[in-house]
């Protein structure tokens, strides 16, 4: 399948990418790695009139440290994640994640600020920075604001970006120095998206008390969902299995899986109670090894 026609630009800095939005409104797409939007052009379930190639933009590419944040533009492919040091130092959740997106063609071109942009429920970015409390970056031609995660996708492939505004950023917090995470994830076979995946987070302490905690869910809710219920139980407890199975409980509670290809909506949610328990546990294991 051929997509519709439309025009294509491919400006060379930020501001004529951003007057181009402004410019040309909704009939206006942005191309990041296009591996989301080329095969919906293709299908004609979108029909944008002009793609603004957003790949020849400066300084979108980096993955950096800097005050309290991991920050990562908007052109950080899905593997520059999986093969950054800073990222397996510094965010664990990130870091197990990154291998299954897709397969190697898709992570070399695809962008994490674009998945997140393109909000499918399916998606695995969302739910790592639901867990790991990240906030995305919205710029356009008249400023610039930040949207915590938590507040970015508000329905099924929509999120709060208006659209003259271009995803620029998207910023975790680097927590101290005993922290861990994971990803758990359930495919079909590889490559696929997940029949259900749990992000998980903890921060612990000197004492080794929990002071920092994120749980997300992957394809069984509607959207990504962060279960805000399981965090704030273990926020300031100390970690035991009974703890971990009383938070997993809660995420399998608030999962509401559907029956359909990929299983049944009771074995999803069952996978979902026994990722959350586990990841907590990898979680807590990688914290506790600082
Ligand atoms: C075969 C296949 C398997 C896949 N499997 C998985 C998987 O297992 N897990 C997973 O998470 N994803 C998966 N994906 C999706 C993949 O991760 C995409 O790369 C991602 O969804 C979109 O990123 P992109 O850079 O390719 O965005 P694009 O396709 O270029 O754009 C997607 C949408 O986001 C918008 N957009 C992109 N960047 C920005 C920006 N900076 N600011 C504002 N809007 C922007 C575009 O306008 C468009 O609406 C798969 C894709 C394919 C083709």
């Amino acid at each position: 399948m051929y997509p519709p026609k439309f025009d294509y630009a491919a400006p060379r800095s930020l501001d004529e990418a951003l007057g181009l939005l402004s410019d040309r409104g909704e009939d206006v797409k942005v191309l990041a790695g296009g591996q989301s939007l080329i095969p919906m052009m293709k299908l004609r379930l979108a029909s944008p009139a002009m793609l603004i190639d957003i790949n020849r933009l400066p300084g979108l590419s980096e993955i950096a440290e800097s005050d309290g944040y991991l920050r990562l533009g908007a052109l950080v492919r899905h593997n520059d994640v999986g093969n950054s040091d800073l990222v397996s130092r510094r965010n664990p959740t990130m870091a197990a994640a990154a291998p299954w997106i897709a397969d190697p063609i898709v992570r070399n071109r695809g962008t994490v600020c674009g998945a997140l942009a393109h909000a499918d429920p399916l998606g695995d970015w969302a739910s790592v920075m639901l867990a790991c409390d990240a906030e995305v970056v919205a710029t356009s031609a008249s400023g610039q604001r930040t949207i915590p995660m938590r507040d970015f996708i508000t329905d099924v492939f929509t999120t709060a970006l208006r659209e003259d505004e271009l995803l620029t950023e998207v910023r975790v917090p680097v927590s101290g120095s005993r922290t861990g995470g994971d990803y758990q994830t359930l495919e079909r076979k590889v490559g696929d998206y997940a029949t259900a995946a749990v992000a998980t987070r903890l921060d612990l302490d000197e004492d080794g008390r929990i002071v920092g905690a994120g749980i997300a869910l992957t394809s069984v809710c509607s959207i990504n969902t962060k279960v805000t219920e399981a965090e704030a139980l273990l926020i300031g407890q100390q970690p035991s299995t009974e703890l971990f199975v009383e938070a997993a409980e809660i995420a399998a509670r608030t999962a509401t899986p559907q029956d359909d290809v990929r299983g049944p909506a009771e074995y999803k949610r069952d996978v979902v109670r026994v990722f959350t328990r586990r990841g907590l546990a990898t979680s807590l294991e990688l914290a506790q090894a600082g």
